[in-house]
C-alpha cells in the first residue's frame, strides 16, 4: 500500500498467471500452451519485417489481419475486433458491454480473470454452479434478470465443451443481454459459435492466437459479432491506445492464418496426445473430464492433488493446481509433445505405485 495509490487500486486482487520458471529441461504443462512452435510462415513473415519500418506506428485498423479474418471466418471485416492478446480483448469487452445494473453472470468454476475485471470495472456479478457433472447447464442462465453473460466454450479449467444448440437457446431466451463466447480453446474440438453471429446482435465470440495457432507468446485475439459490438470495443480502444497490435505481431499473425496444413496437422497431434493421455491416466486411477480443449482436468481416486503437484515439480514437471474448494482434488495438465506427455505419465505411475 502506498499513499500515491488511487483508492481503487487498495481493492484489487489481480489475476495470477502460471508461473515461467527458467528452469533448463522442465516439463511446463501448467499454462496451456502449444508444445509446437507456430507455422514456418510466421517466422518468415516476421524476419521480413525491417527494423527500419518499426520507426513508423503500426495500422491503428488493423485492416490486413481483419482482412485475413474476414475471408477464413466469413464475417465483415466491421465484425472483427483484433486487440493484444484475447485478455485485452475481454477487458475491453468487460469495460464496454457487460456493466450494466443487473450482475453479470458465469460459472463459478471457470477462468478466474473474469472475477478480476469485474472487480477492476465494478460491474457486479453472480458465479453460476456447474451442475454435479461440472458442466455448464444453460437453463441455470436462461431466465434469470443479468446484465451479460460470459463463459468459455470448451470451459476452462474443466475442457467440457457446450453444444452449440444450447447457446443458441440461450441466446434466444437472453436476447436483451449480451453473450460472451470465449473460444480460447475451440479449435481442439468445441463447436464454434460464429455461424450465429449474424442471427444474434448479442452475441460477441472471443478467440486468441494463443493456443492453436502456438503464439502465446506475440499477444493477438479477436472478438467477432455484430458491428455495434464492435464498435464499442472500437470506442474503448480508440480511448485506450491506438496501436494495441505491433508491426511483428500483425505480420506474424496474418502468415499463421496462410498455413492452414500446419495449422490442422498440429491441433490434431495435440488431440490424439489428449485421447492417449486420458487413456493413460484412467489406467493409473484417475477420472477425467471430456475434455475437447489442449489440456485435461482430472483427480485421483487415492492421492490429494496438492501432493501429486508437488511430486511432479519435485521431477521438473509442472501442472497447475487450483485451490478453489470445488476443484482442489483436480490437476489442469497441458497437453505437451509426444515425449513429455511420456514423461508425465511415467512420474505419475511411480507417484501412484503404492495404489
Ligand atoms: N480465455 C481463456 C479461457 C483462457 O484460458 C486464456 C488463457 N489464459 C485466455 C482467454 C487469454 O489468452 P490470451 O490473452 O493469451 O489470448
Amino acid at each position: 500500500m502506498s499513499q500515491f495509490w488511487s483508492p481503487i487500486v487498495q481493492t484489487l486482487t489481480p489475476y495470477v498467471p502460471g508461473e515461467q520458471p527458467k528452469l533448463p529441461g522442465l516439463i511446463k504443462l501448467n499454462t496451456n500452451e502449444n508444445p509446437y512452435p507456430p507455422s514456418p510462415a510466421v517466422t518468415a513473415a516476421m524476419h521480413a519485417v525491417t527494423a527500419d519500418s518499426l520507426r513508423l506506428y503500426p495500422d491503428p485498423d488493423a485492416s490486413e489481419l481483419k482482412k485475413t479474418l474476414s475471408a477464413y471466418h466469413d464475417v465483415q471485416p466491421n465484425e472483427i475486433f483484433v486487440g493484444n492478446g484475447s485478455d485485452e480483448v475481454l477487458a475491453f469487452a468487460f469495460m464496454s458491454l457487460l456493466k450494466h445494473s443487473e450482475p453479470l453472470l458465469f460459472p463459478d468454476i471457470t477462468y478466474s480473470f473474469y472475477p478480476v475485471y469485474c472487480k477492476l470495472f465494478g460491474i457486479d456479478y453472480i458465479e453460476v454452479p456447474l451442475n454435479s457433472a461440472m458442466e455448464i447447464d444453460t437453463a441455470d442462465y436462461d431466465n434469470r434478470a443479468c446484465g451479460g453473460i460470459i463463459f468459455p466454450n470448451p470451459n476452462a479449467p474443466t475442457g467440457i465443451p457446450l453444444a452449440l444448440s444450447k447457446i443458441e437457446a440461450l441466446l434466444i431466451k437472453q436476447p436483451n443481454a449480451v453473450v460472451v463466447v470465449d473460444e480460447a480453446y475451440v479449435d481442439f474440438g468445441g463447436e464454434t459459435a460464429i455461424p450465429l453471429i449474424h442471427k444474434y446482435p448479442n452475441l460477441l465470440v472471443i478467440r486468441t492466437f494463443s493456443k492453436s495457432r502456438s503464439l502465446a507468446g506475440l499477444r493477438v485475439g479477436f472478438a467477432m459479432g455484430h458491428a455495434k459490438l464492435i464498435e464499442a470495443l472500437e470506442r474503448v480502444k480508440n480511448s485506450f491506445n491506438s496501436y494495441p497490435m505491433d508491426r511483428l505481431a500483425l505480420a506474424g499473425a496474418v502468415a499463421s492464418y496462410g498455413d492452414e496444413t500446419y495449422f490442422q496437422k498440429t491441433n490434431a497431434a495435440i488431440i490424439a496426445s489428449r485421447e492417449q493421455m486420458t487413456a493413460s491416466l484412467q489406467k493409473l486411477g484417475f477420472s477425467v473430464l471430456p475434455s475437447a480443449a489442449n489440456f485435461i482436468f482430472a483427480r485421483h481416486e487415492s492421492y490429494a492433488a496438492e501432493q501429486l503437484a508437488a511430486g511432479l515439480r519435485e521431477r521438473a514437471i509442472i501442472v497447475r493446481h487450483f485451490k478453489h474448494p470445488r476443484i482442489n482434488q483436480y490437476l489442469r495438465i497441458s497437453i505437451g509433445n509426444p515425449d513429455e506427455c511420456k514423461m508425465l505419465i511415467q512420474t505419475l505411475t511411480l507417484l501412484t505405485s503404492n495404489h
